[in-house]
């Protein structure tokens, strides 16, 4: 049984995000999710909400996990049994940062692989961050992200605004 790792921020959740979900969970057995809760960030959403968003967008997808985590990506792999961490691929900017990224973490764990998946094409210039930018200014963001995470943000944003 191959256990397969896709950590991330997911601040808030994509549809870029939810491609490569989709796509990793046919190739693996299991796909567990790692919601990163010590991001050097300040996020929109607290772990919790990112962990609910998470489950509420893969609940129809039988060999999903969806766990919080902290720390470094290989030891949260470990603690799940996973021997890959998946990570997508966008734009050619991410690939030197994620290249380096595998790599210290395979000289950390050699036991632990990574794979990377590019995005499909639609999604590749989207990111959590774009994303808040533009709800912020009261764009429009139905393409982007599921419709209930939009009415997520548009809430939060609400609340900020009080
Ligand atoms: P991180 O803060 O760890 O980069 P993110 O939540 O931004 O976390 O992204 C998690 C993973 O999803 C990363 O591998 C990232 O490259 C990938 N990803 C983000 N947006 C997209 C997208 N639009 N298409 C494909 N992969 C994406």
């Amino acid at each position: 049984m191959t256990i397969a790792v896709y950590p991330g921020t997911f601040d808030p959740l994509t549809k870029g995000h939810l491609d490569i979900i989709e796509r990793a969970a046919a190739l693996f057995d299991e796909l567990v999710i790692g919601v990163l809760f010590n991001s050097a960030k300040t996020p929109l959403f607290s772990v919790e909400e990112r962990v609910k968003m998470l489950e509420k967008a893969t609940a129809g997808i039988p060999n999903i996990r969806v766990l919080p985590f902290g720390g470094l990506a290989v030891d949260f792999a470990h603690s799940c049994g996973a021997k890959v961490i998946v990570r997508g691929l966008r734009l050619i900017t991410d690939f030197e940062y994620e290249l380096q990224m595998a790599q210290t973490n395979r000289k950390l764990a050699p036991d632990v692989d990574t794979t990377f998946l590019y995005t499909s094409l639609q999604y590749s210039y989207l990111s959590s961050t774009t994303v808040k930018e533009v709800a912020a200014f009261g764009g429009d963001i139905s393409e982007f992200v599921p419709a209930f995470v939009e009415e997520a943000i548009r809430q939060k944003l609400r609340e900020q605004q009080r």
